[in-house]
């Protein structure tokens, strides 16, 4: 039987390379050859945490896109593909989430819904032991669950989309990042009670942190009309960047400013703080000076703290002053769900018109080369590494 390889994570930056058969397809689920991975930031985290106790080297990767090569009986059926019937040889992109469908959660927001769900798996995650087949042990069939590898066995109840032939496979793999800055935008934009609240052609937008979701968060806003939006940073170089990607008004460097000066410089800036802020910085004390930037009526959204693992904040905040005085609506983005997944897709296949491929600085070709790749994660031209299999 062939056998392919994958790629565990077994401690600090390290991991190891194991080798499997190609794994059948279970009657319900299908075989993909990978065709793109990337690196999120979370993935960074993970590789950066120390003394993590690790009972086994798990599966890594949950920003992957691939080839179908095999399918179970009951795969087209099972797995459920957003535009069109699944074949042997179609490109899909994945939603890296399933949910059990019959937890308190699932029954009480949905289906589909990630960080909701009891018994939540994601393909590529951390340790997680779902059951016989849902865990991030590759010893355990069908091993290949998780996008760094060579396969993926895709299981039932996955959320996927079929690739137009021009997009590139790279493009498909920015699918998750991509959906979490369209959730981060999506929630400012309902209409909470109509008092000029959400996103409108006159909303003034700060999206704080020009890191990938940062760059694509701008990226939505831009294209949703707003009148101003301004992207904050510490690096001119990456601001500069950024702001050619996203198309923002305005950067401002906050580096050597004090918390104080960086709510006035805002507040000046968008004539009376954000209508909506996005917070994408990877960075816990930029919660309180972002929230401070917030507008009256305004909306706050915390992105980028979600791998703040390793951070213990003690943070201080006067949350009458902030929230009560200024009515601000504060929320974060944790659930999200496959028709939110959808829309972003179907950004994405606008990849002629929208720079998404520039986003991708560090594109490399081998397995070996996630570790060296994952090292210049921090590095200031760093905006995205992908891995993309050449045949
Ligand atoms: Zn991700
Ligand atoms: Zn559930």
């Amino acid at each position: 039987m062939a056998k392919a390889k994958l790629l565990a994570v077994r401690d600090y930056m390290d991991v190891e390379m194991l080798e499997y058969d190609i794994p059948e397809p279970m009657e319900d689920g299908l075989v993909i050859k990978v065709e793109a991975a990337a690196i999120c930031g979370s993935d960074i985290g993970t590789m950066h945490m120390k003394d993590y106790p690790r009972e086994f080297s798990g599966n890594i990767g949950h920003e992957f896109c691939g080839r179908v090569v095999s399918m179970g009986p009951k795969a087209s059926e099972r797995v459920r593909c957003y535009n069109g019937e699944l074949k042997v040889g179609d490109r899909i992109a994945v939603y890296p989430w399933i949910t059990c469908g019959h937890c308190h959660g699932c029954l009480k927001h949905g289906e589909g819904v990630c960080g909701a769900c009891e018994n939540g798996f994601i393909y590529g995650g951390d340790e997680m032991q779902i059951n016989e087949y849902l865990n991030h042990d590759p010893s355990k069939y069908p091993h290949f669950k998780g996008g760094f590898g060579e396969y993926v066995h895709i299981f039932a109840n996955t959320y996927v989309w079929k690739i137009p032939d021009d997009m590139p496979s790279k493009i498909a793999a920015l699918l998750d990042p991509c959906a979490v800055a369209m959730r981060a935008v999506e929630q400012a934009v309902t209409p909470l009670c109509g008092l000029h609240e959400g996103i409108s052609t006159t909303t003034h937008a700060v999206v704080v942190g020009p890191g990938p979701i940062g760059i694509m968060t701008g990226m939505i806003l831009k294209r949703m009309g707003v009148e101003q939006l301004v992207l904050t940073g510490r690096n001119d170089n990456k601001l500069k960047r950024a702001q050619e990607l996203c198309g923002a008004d305005v950067v401002v460097n906050v580096r050597d400013m004090t918390l104080e000066e960086r709510v006035e410089k805002i507040t000046e800036i968008t004539g009376g703080g954000g209508d909506v802020v996005i917070n994408c910085a990877s960075a816990p004390e930029s919660s309180i000076e972002a929230m401070m930037m917030t507008a009256f009526l305004g909306t706050y959204v915390e992105v980028g703290n979600a791998a703040s693992w390793t951070h213990e904040p003690k943070l201080t905040l006067n949350l009458p002053d902030v929230i009560y005085g200024k009515n601000i609506h504060v929320t974060s983005v944790v659930a999200n769900t496959s028709k939110t997944f959808d829309r972003a897709f179907r950004l994405l296949t606008k990849w002629k018109e929208i720079p998404f491929e520039k986003m991708i600085t560090h594109e490399f070709h081998r397995l070996e080369d996630f570790i060296p790749t994952v090292a210049h994660g921090h590095d200031e031209d760093y905006i995205k590494g992908v891995l993309t299999f050449e045949d």
